[in-house]
């Protein structure tokens, strides 16, 4: 049961510049909403300053519905942005995260209500199959979810956007992490639980064309690269590491040079100290490197450690 100030759903949608697929993405919106829910639920469309009339849209259709809100932001804050401010004004005890152009299916409410009634903290969208993108924007996202999972230090699902429900538990968890680049789909991910994926087939867009321009794109797979890894840093350290090996060649072949007397005069005191400084200079950074992640890792002010539950045999008792 869910009091009046809470719920049973929020859902959040970011729009920028969506005139053509808002009314049709609201009105399915709703309809899944009323399906899976009756009237228990809210829908949040955040205006993320778009140039177009998606907030007349808005505003026309939270005149129309009291389960709407619109959020305008005062400029266009990007697509991570926009959901974390729609985040932060649900009430929900569940809360979707869903694109407002269609290509997540909304209908798809229900299964994820049904799997999240299993048990689960969150259940996450991983794209079967997308429809109408470019092979560009295939090839360049399947590399950099590879390479992501290569470097981060946690596992972050494939293949998925944010399109996903959360419990409040969840939610408040992510509302906290204080962080100012935000990656939510790895912040997700670090939050830890109980997740699942559910697989879909992800249409193409409804109108309008993508905002995530290629360095948008760029901008976000740095944003998950260094929000979830320190190697960029450490790779001064990395590269010390195998200068050092190589100075060593270096310096027994000039002396072996130096003593067999066939060199040039001066050669062995100028390569001995290019070698010297370059390593100490990599090693140096490196170390600076080493300080630097730690700080940036602190400045995040992430939690150190999340509970799930602590039980005892009186809690267990209770529970039977
Ligand atoms: N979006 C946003 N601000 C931006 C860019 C995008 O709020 O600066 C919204 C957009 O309206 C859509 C979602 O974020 O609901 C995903 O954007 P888009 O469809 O352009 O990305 P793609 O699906 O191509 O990755
Ligand atoms: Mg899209």
């Amino acid at each position: 049961m869910s009091d009046l100030s809470r719920p049973a759903l929020s859902v959040v949608a970011p729009c920028y510049n969506e005139e053509g697929s808002l009314p049709a993405f609201i009105s399915r919106m709703a309809g899944a909403c009323r399906a899976a829910l009756g009237e228990d639920y809210e829908l949040i469309l955040v205006n993320d300053g778009s140039r177009d009339k998606t907030w007349s849209i808005i505003e026309a259709a939270a005149a129309h519905n009291p389960r709407i809100a619109g959020v305008n932001l005062a400029r266009n804050h990007g697509h991570q942005l926009a959901v974390t401010a729609g985040l932060s004004l649900t009430r929900g005890e569940r809360v979707m995260i869903i694109d407002a152009d269609l290509q997540d299916p909304p209908e798809l409410l229900s299964d994820m209500m049904a799997r999240m009634d299993e048990g689960f903290d969150v259940v996450y969208g991983r794209r079967r199959s997308r429809a109408d993108e470019s092979p560009f924007k295939l090839h360049t996202a399947s590399l950099f979810y590879k390479l992501l999972g290569k470097v981060a230090e946690i596992d972050i699902p494939r293949d998925t956007g944010d399109f996903r429900l959360m419990n409040r538990r969840t939610v408040e968890r992510l509302n906290a992490m204080p962080e100012r680049d935000r990656f939510i789909r790895g912040m997700v991910a670090w939050l830890g639980g109980k997740q699942t994926e559910l697989l879909y087939d992800r249409d193409a867009r409804f109108a309008g064309e993508t905002a995530y321009t290629l360095g948008k794109m760029v901008r976000l797979a740095v944003d998950g690269v260094t929000s979830f890894s320190t190697l960029p840093l450490r790779l001064a350290s990395l590269m010390a590491g195998v200068g050092v090996l190589v100075a060593i060649g270096i310096v027994l072949y000039a002396l072996y040079s130096f003593f067999a007397g066939d060199v040039t005069e001066g050669w062995t005191s100028m390569a001995l100290i290019t070698v010297f400084f370059a390593t100490a200079q990599l090693a140096c950074l490196g170390v600076v490197g080493a300080y630097l992640g730690r700080t940036y890792m602190q400045v995040k002010g992430r939690p150190l450690f999340l509970i799930d539950e602590i039980v005892t045999a009186e809690t267990l008792k209770e529970r039977r």
